[in-house]
């Protein structure tokens, strides 16, 4: 990451929340309306991110169902992938020791969240099991480079790692929060590494899943990038496909609107961490995004489009780091308070 990130706290969470927080509106109770919130790894790297994270889920909370799709923190996944490496080469100690960075990292993370005592225990406890079932993966590792099997079973731990301790900083903040792993309702073919998930029946699992969470007034914090072929082996959806992972949350609650929460102002016309000429988009298509998409904005998964527009979502791409700023609007064409504000909030 290329630079430093003031962490204000949000005042507006969400476009929702660019409506007043009245609870009704022309006779609908806004608050059976369902966001779902996908935040990438910069926006979870630590203790301070998480929490200011999950400030932007309790702000939207106050209005909203939300569920929450969760990345593994920044660098996570290439670390987890580097283990494979040192195996392939034959290097168990290195391997072993890497493993054992990684549970650290999270351990750390943990303690940062200043959780009360028995929470940080139970925490702890969870973290602790993963980082076991890591080492285990590590220790009886085969070499099943062709199939990808083994590599997408060990690129799991860095979602499963952070969605427990992204639920545990929602519960910090008052907020009951559960962690789910994707690959309990994310059905997928057997491709490793580039899994192509089953919608239909993910959705009618993930239904019975995350609904009652939702009625509850509970917060699933669900592991993106992660699915599972249906005998139950772990398989990923490729990378940076966390969104898509948030794209499929969103369409198994069928939300009104999924919110990319990311480290820039929104869609650009060029990568803005490398053009100081890049211009912010406001209102975009689902076909020019696609498009953009496919071009390399790694800002968004080009797999999120062609699903939010099958479902009508309106996706977001938000910076987590200026909730102020309203970000990039993908759907079909907005009304005129949306157009008002594309004009004036940059
Ligand atoms: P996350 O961890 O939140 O998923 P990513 O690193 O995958 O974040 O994507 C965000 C990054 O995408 C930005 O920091 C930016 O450098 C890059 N990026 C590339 N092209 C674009 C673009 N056209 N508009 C915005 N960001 C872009
Ligand atoms: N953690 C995965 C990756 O680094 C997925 C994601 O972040 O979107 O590729
Ligand atoms: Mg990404």
């Amino acid at each position: 990451m290329n630079r430093e990130h003031g962490l204000e706290e949000a005042s507006e969470p969400s476009p929702a929340a660019h409506q007043s927080e009245d609870l009704c509106c022309g006779g609908v109770d806004k608050r059976n309306k369902v966001v779902a919130f996908k935040f990438g790894g910069s926006s979870l790297l630590g203790a301070e991110r998480m929490l200011h994270a999950a400030r932007l889920v309790r702000q939207a909370a106050k209005v909203s169902k939300v569920a929450v799709v969760v990345s593994a923190m920044k660098g996570v996944t290439d670390h987890l992938l580097s283990i494979e490496k040192a195996l392939l080469a034959g290097k168990l100690v290195h391997a072993r020791r890497e493993a054992e960075v990684a549970l650290g990292l999270h351990l750390e993370v943990l303690e940062d969240l200043r959780l009360d005592e028995e929470t940080d225990r139970r925490m702890r406890h969870e973290l602790e099991l993963l980082g076991h079932d890591l080492l285990h993966e590590v220790l009886s590792w085969k070499d099943g480079a062709a199939s990808g099997e083994s590599s997408d079973r060990l690129a799991s731990f860095g979602e499963r790692l952070s969605a427990r301790l992204f639920a545990a900083a929602l519960q910090q903040l008052g907020l009951a929060a559960v962690p789910v792993t994707s690959s309990e309702f994310v059905l997928t073919c057997d491709t490793f590494r580039h899994a192509q998930p089953h919608l239909q029946q993910s959705r009618q699992r993930g239904r019975k899943i995350l609904l009652p969470l939702l009625e509850e007034r509970a917060v699933p914090v669900v592991t993106g990038f992660i699915g599972a072929t249906p005998d139950g082996r772990i398989t990923t959806l490729g990378r940076n496909s966390s969104d898509f992972s948030g794209a499929i949350v969103a369409y198994v609650l069928e939300a009104d609107e999924l919110v990319i929460w990311t480290d820039v102002d929104g869609i650009y016309t060029a990568n803005p961490q490398e053009s100081a000429e890049a211009q912010l988009l406001h209102e975009l298509s689902y076909d020019e995004a696609h498009a953009l998409a496919r071009g390399g904005a790694k800002v968004l998964h080009p797999k999120v489009l062609p699903l939010a527009a099958e479902s009508e979502m309106v996706v977001w791409v938000r910076n987590t780091f200026n909730p102020q700023a309203r970000g990039t609007r993908i759907g079909p064409p907005g009304d005129l308070s949306d157009a008002l504000l594309s004009g004036g909030a940059a």
